[in-house]
């Protein structure tokens, strides 16, 4: 089985001190390649220190709503000549801008703050023609006022937490909605109706590890290789075998992040 975690933070040191490890797992466990992702301008250039030993590891460039201050003109300048391969340091490109979006749920910065971040980076992306990961939370309206107006086409909603009227409005459009640990969670029955009927060539799986647990592990630290148990539960929703998701959702990793 190959299966991609499109959502990994295993660039975080002080979480995976084990993270040789942790790699050997996800392998056994059929993950062979995955996302890191990056949150604020240094921790997406920890994940680019990861990404750029091992050929199965890609990389994102995002400031994410809580660190949406960081945002400046000078970060976004830099990103763009690494955008445009004119930064020497950096041999291998991000695969997406991301993690972008709002938070109203944290409300780490303003509004005001988090909106101009957010615009600012979905334009580089469309710039670049790069893909996006979103992460919204409580702020489902706002995201999509912006997204009318923005266009990108090129979308992926990490960790969705929406309703079906959300993911609806999100296929509708071609986005890509991303399944993680939540939707393992007993309650979250409407969220496993969302997995159910995506269809098949607008969802994947992720981790977001080490947040966000499945089920089975809750509580502990989360690992690239529980994306398996995410996939598990979606095939027997589905009911399709595992296999087959697997297929499914890494064809639709590797066209979104052309990887
Ligand atoms: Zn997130
Ligand atoms: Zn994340």
């Amino acid at each position: 089985m190959k299966l991609i975690d499109t959502h990994s933070h295993i660039h975080f040191s002080k979480d995976f001190p084990d993270f040789e490890e942790v790699l050997i797992r996800a392998k056994e466990a059929g993950v062979y390649k995955q996302v890191l992702v990056g949150c604020d301008v240094e921790d997406s250039f920890e994940a680019f220190k990861v990404a750029k030993n091992f050929d199965d590891l890609f990389w994102t460039f995002g400031i994410h709503p809580h660190s949406s201050d960081q945002g400046n003109e000078k970060i976004y300048e830099m990103l763009s000549e690494i955008l445009a391969d004119k930064n020497e340091d950096f041999e291998k490109l991000p695969v997406a801008i991301g993690e972008i979006g709002l938070d109203y749920f944290r409300n780490l910065q303003s509004k005001e703050t988090q909106i101009e971040a957010f615009i600012k980076q979905l334009n580089i992306a469309k710039e670049f023609d790069l893909p996006v990961i979103l992460h919204i939370r409580d702020a489902f309206e706002d995201t999509f006022k912006i997204l009318e107006k923005e266009k990108n086409s090129k979308v992926l909603l990490h960790c969705f937490s929406g309703g079906i009227k959300e993911a609806d409005w999100a296929w509708n459009r071609g986005f890509m909605v991303s399944f993680s640990g939540i939707v393992t969670y007993k309650k979250n029955l409407e969220l496993q109706e969302c997995a159910k009927i995506a269809p098949k060539d607008l969802f994947v799986v992720e981790t977001d590890c080490p947040y966000l647990a499945p089920q089975k592990f809750r509580g502990q630290r989360n690992e690239p290789a529980f994306v398996a148990e995410i996939a598990k539960l979606i095939a027997e929703l589905r009911n399709i075998s595992a296999e087959e998701l697997a297929i499914l959702t890494t064809s639709n990793a590797e066209r979104y992040f052309k990887i």
